[in-house]
């Protein structure tokens, strides 16, 4: 069993961040299934809604909620701006010992937040939800899943545990961490893994989803998988000098090859497919490489600006502490 000799607070408050985008379906039923939750783990408990850019009824139900329950507060975020922004706003303005991010969907069972408490008391400062089965998706995202965590883990010098989402409670001390990584392209799951800290995941199977509609579709997936490959490693770029070296390699080999070929059978004119494949190789091969260029000048130029990872509309109700 952990024991880091860090006593944890008898009287903790624990901050619950909820990214929601479109989700005014969604919230009463969690917000039902949190409270008892969170009570019985015998915690103080702060619900932080996120609100990210929603374009329905989210914002005004989420405000009328915060009116009449106590410990429940509306970050609003001045549009979309994306979850992983969203969470990187619950954590900014979380006054809690630790803090709990959760999905509004219930995917993230909340049954599981016992226990994450317990852990969390025990000594280690990150526990993350671990999807055992991941029956309630498709097969195809299984596969691009799977896929995705075996070249980022290869490519990564922090991995990443496969199959664990943002679900996790983590320690004031790692929220305090995150804040020191300014970045703007904000892959959580790579930067709570560059964090480090003693961490442990809880399995347990993901339900689909009940309520509402997944944000998700493929093309935004990959883009996301991209971003997060390619702010946590330089691998993409340093393959193009061993591509670089071989192609000259097999060049080199090519030519030997048709200089004996000339000085034994004579000049060879007929080299039309040869040719033509050398050069598209070539040129697909440049191409290439200046595209996975592009993606770190990119994100460089991006985040060269220096423009804040969300804009604010409003805090309610008002924060007076800060
Ligand atoms: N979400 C968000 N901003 C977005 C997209 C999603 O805050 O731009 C929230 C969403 O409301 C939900 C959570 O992120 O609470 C997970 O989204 P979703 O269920 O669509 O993702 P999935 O479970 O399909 O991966
Ligand atoms: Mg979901």
């Amino acid at each position: 069993m952990m024991q880091q000799g860090r006593v944890r607070p008898e009287e903790a408050l624990i901050s619950v961040i909820v990214p929601v985008y479109n989700e005014a379906e969604a919230i009463d039923a969690f917000l039902r299934q949190i409270t008892p939750e969170l009570t019985q783990a015998g915690v103080r408990f702060e619900t932080i809604f996120v609100n990210d850019g929603s374009t329905d009824a989210t914002l005004t139900l989420l405000l009328d909620r915060a009116s009449t329950q106590s410990g429940l507060r509306v970050i609003n975020l001045s549009r979309n701006f994306g979850k992983e922004a969203a969470m990187t706003a619950g954590l900014d303005h979380a006054r809690g010992d630790a803090a709990v991010l959760i999905d509004v969907d219930l995917q993230d069972p909340p049954e599981l937040l016992g226990k994450f408490i317990t852990l969390w008391r025990q000594g280690y400062d990150v526990v993350y939800g671990l999807r055992e089965s991941r029956q309630a998706d498709a097969r195809l995202k299984r596969v691009t899943a799977g896929l995705f965590y075996a070249v980022f883990n290869m490519m990564s010098p922090t991995p990443i545990p496969p199959n664990v989402g943002d679900f996790r409670l983590i320690d004031r001390r790692v929220i305090e961490a995150l804040h020191l990584l300014p970045e703007r392209g904000r892959f959580m799951k790579g930067l709570f893994a560059w964090v480090g800290f003693p961490s442990i995941g809880v399995p347990y199977v993901r339900p689909a989803r009940v309520l509402g509609q997944s944000k998700w579709n493929y093309w935004r997936l990959w883009n996301f998988a991209l971003d997060g490959i390619v702010s946590f490693s330089t691998a993409p770029l340093r393959v193009w000098t061993y591509c670089g070296i071989a192609i000259a390699a097999g060049a080199l080999f090519y030519a030997l090859f048709i200089a004996l070929y000339t000085l034994i059978l004579g000049n060879r004119v007929p080299g039309y497919a040869s040719l033509i494949i050398v050069v598209l190789f070539s040129t697909a091969a440049n191409l290439i490489s200046l595209g996975m260029i592009g993606e770190y000048v990119g994100r460089l130029f991006v985040e060269t600006k220096q423009r804040p990872i969300y804009l604010l509309e409003g805090i309610y109700p008002p924060d007076k502490a800060a």
